[in-house]
């Protein structure tokens, strides 16, 4: 039986998981993925207080190791569900906590189109940092318009022949200061008003996608910088969650008692490491206060 089981090692997870350990809570901490959750895929971090500028990667190395010196014990599991009894049940195991931290965050929104999952990873990505270097010299999409799109577009106009920027709306909605770079970029080529409605598959290998319905486009690969969505759907017939996709929090309370949740997967405005790291905190000391008002 753990004290607390943190479920997601992205900054608001890894935070929690600091203050357990210090306070001698025995604590599970479970991922699915990567330790570091988004920010491991971000090339340069300059406003996180303390470092003038790391990596995201480092970063999360980082808080990994702050961790892992203090003992924590980490899955790297899916959790597919938790129980009102605090039974967390993940694609290994099941484990039994008296409280539990929901610290999920964000994933990255897909266009939902046939053939996509076969593809990621191999035509589809999302992470430029991650797999842009797979594309020296090649052709590829940025599938989006807003800030995150532009800035991959333009990390990857360093290192591949073309950039095929495809955004659906009439214009771009990244900063101004994006798009002047954009536009002085010889080799990146911008699609305005053009929806993405199929991947092309050539001998069951991506070749490019089609839009509105009509033109085809050939590309090496595609990066879909769409925003992101947060991370919550196992979580919706137990727990409150907003319109967006958002679980209702009373500060790091969700409508069951001894679930608290911490991080981008909350309502709130502000989705920042700082605000993760604060939320992770703020749930570990909840964590603590409620273990002690109930004797658990
Ligand atoms: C490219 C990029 C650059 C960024 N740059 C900055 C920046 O410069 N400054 C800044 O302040 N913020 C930046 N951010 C935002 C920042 O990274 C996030 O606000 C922060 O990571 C949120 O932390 P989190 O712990 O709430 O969630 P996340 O970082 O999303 O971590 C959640 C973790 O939970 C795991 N998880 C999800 N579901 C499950 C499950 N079912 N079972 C087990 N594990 C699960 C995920 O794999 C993930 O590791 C950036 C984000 C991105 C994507």
């Amino acid at each position: 039986m753990y004290d607390t089981i943190i479920i997601g090692a992205g900054p608001a997870g890894l935070t929690a998981a600091i203050y357990l350990k210090r306070a001698n809570k025995n604590v599970l901490l479970i991922e699915k993925e990567g330790i570091g959750g988004q920010i491991a895929s971000s090339p340069l971090v300059e406003n996180y207080p303390g470092f003038k500028a790391i990596s995201g990667a480092e970063l999360a190395n980082n808080l990994y190791e702050q961790v892992d010196n203090l003992g924590c014990e980490i899955a790297i599991e899916e959790v597919l569900e938790i129980t009102k009894d605090k039974k967390v049940i993940t694609d290994s195991g099941e484990y039994q906590a008296k409280s539990i931290i929901i610290a999920t965050g964000c994933e990255y929104r897909k266009l939902n189109l046939e053939g996509e999952e076969d593809f990621i990873g191999s035509g589809i990505h999302f992470c430029v940092s991650c797999d842009g270097a797979f594309y020296n010299n090649k052709v590829v999409g940025v599938i989006g318009g807003g800030n995150s799109a532009l800035i991959n577009a333009l990390s990857l106009s360093e290192l591949c022949k073309k950039v095929v920027i495809i955004q659906d709306l009439d214009h771009l909605t990244g900063e101004e200061r994006y798009i002047a770079e954009i536009g002085k970029k010889s080799n990146v080529e911008i699609n305005l008003s053009s929806k993405v409605t199929k991947y092309l598959n050539e001998n069951g290998n991506f070749s490019g996608i089609e839009v509105n319905n009509e033109k085809d486009i050939k590309l090496d690969g595609i990066f879909l910088s769409i925003g992101r969505i947060p991370t919550s759907k196992i979580f919706k017939n137990l727990i409150d969650i907003d319109d967006y996709g958002y679980i209702k929090s009373t500060d790091m309370n969700t409508n069951l008692e001894g679930i608290f949740v911490a991080g981008d997967v909350r309502t709130k405005n502000v989705r920042q490491l700082t605000t993760a790291t604060n939320d992770g905190t703020i749930a570990a000391i909840d964590v603590i206060d409620y273990l002690n008002s109930k004797n658990l």
